[in-house]
């Protein structure tokens, strides 16, 4: 019997396991009691993720579709007629080939997708899907802090004051991540949920805003406003590390309370109990969904802007976190698996950073923006030629 350490790939928490090999096979795992993340802990589909190495359902060879029925093929021929083919449409119609990236793909592997799809197949169609929603809170991120991922960490949960969950089911998404914020709670974290669904974790929060749906942006723009009406800012933090304040302050204060009331679904005094306990807490941290259920740009703003007038962004581990439903879609992008953007979000505008990929890699890369496999999808007159997907579900095959 043996034991090897890992990394439990199904969500964004990142468990540390080691899995029992007996036999030549993977026959068992175990919560890593040592891991910073999951410190002994897995949840049911950690506990059972072995299983997915023994499927029937995995594919196991490669195969050819032959008059409309996959054939069981040698790995040399399926690679010749594919090299054959990628290579006739690189030269001449590299915008028709697209490479859908994978969330669930380590980092070298996506980096060496990126690096075929721009060094041989000469396209910046390269995409994750799930992007939308990370995209943006990526995006948000990087603008604001210069950073585009998490402001805090899993092991910074218990020393919160406060936390708030925002738009998102995350004990059935990140189980252990739920399970951090409720021990969070039990050690004396206020946990406020905001949500027009009735999640578990609302149930285990000492407060829970159930709004309407479609309404959620009004309730962040409500909870800054009484923070700005009952000079609750941290007016030190403002002038030190922001700008444009009074625009925004000036956009809050054209919403009016009966409006907020009628459209949230939400007593005033209810939205001020919680803006006033944001403002005080020493520390604070959001998670928020990103992926495929993620927000869009100005909501995740609103939420990165109610952090920000508080001066709970990036001082004592407060901030906003993105929580990903899929293991590794912030690695995806960090390896330029985006149309965009090349590695360590290096942009394809810079004509430096172009050349010094095209240097490093002998080639002259294609600098001009490609678009993402699923943008290419949606639109019927973008359809690709060819199409590589890579670590997907069967079912998209
Ligand atoms: S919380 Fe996520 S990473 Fe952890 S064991 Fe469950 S599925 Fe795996």
């Amino acid at each position: 019997m043996n034991y090897k350490p890992g990394i439990c790939t199904f969500c964004g928490n990142g468990c540390g396991h080691m899995l029992r090999i007996a036999d030549g096979r993977v026959d068992g795992v175990f919560a890593s009691r040592n891991h910073p993340v999951s410190q002994g802990r897995l949840c049911v589909r950690g506990w059972n993720i072995h299983e997915l190495l023994s499927t029937n359902q995995r594919i196991t060879s490669p195969a050819i579709r032959k008059n409309g029925i996959l054939e069981k093929t040698t790995y040399d021929e399926a690679i010749s007629v594919v090299m054959e083919k990628l290579i006739g449409y690189a030269k001449s119609s590299p915008d028709q080939v697209a490479v859908l990236a994978s969330p669930r793909s380590s980092n070298e592997e996506n980096y060496l997708l990126m690096k075929l799809a721009r060094s041989v197949l000469n396209t910046n169609n390269i995409g994750l899907d799930s992007e939308s929603g990370h995209r943006a809170s990526m995006d948000v991120l990087k603008a604001g802090t210069g950073m585009p991922g998490m402001m805090g960490s899993v092991s910074g949960i218990m020393k919160t004051g406060f936390i708030l969950v925002f738009d998102m089911d995350i004990t059935h998404q990140n189980p252990i991540l739920g399970s951090e914020i409720h021990k969070a709670r039990r050690a004396g974290a206020t946990v406020v949920t905001i949500d027009s669904r009735k999640t578990q974790i609302a149930a285990l929060s000492d407060h829970f805003l159930q709004t309407r749906p479609g309404s959620n942006k009004m309730v962040l723009g409500a909870l800054a406003k009484i923070i700005i009406d009952d000079n609750l800012m941290d007016s030190e933090y403002i002038q030190k590390y922001t700008s444009g304040f009074e625009g925004y302050a000036n956009l809050l204060g054209s919403l009016s309370f009966g409006d907020i009331e009628s459209k949230t679904g939400i007593d005033v005094a209810r939205l001020r109990e919680i803006a006033h306990l944001l403002a005080k807490a020493g520390s604070a941290m959001a998670f928020y969904p990103s992926g495929i259920s993620g927000l869009d740009a100005d909501m995740i703003g609103y939420l990165f802007n109610l952090f920000l007038i508080t001066g709970k962004a990036g001082v004592n581990g407060s901030g906003i976190n993105p929580v990903t439903g899929l293991n590794n879609l912030q690695g995806g992008y960090d390896m330029g698996a985006a149309p965009d953007l090349l590695t360590g979000f290096q942009s394809l505008d810079d004509e430096g950073v172009v050349k010094k990929f095209s240097d490093a890699w002998g080639c002259k890369l294609n600098p001009k923006k490609g678009k993402s496999p699923c943008e290419m999808l949606a639109d019927p007159a973008s359809l690709p030629k060819a199409l590589i997907v890579a670590d997907h579900d069967e079912g998209i095959i």
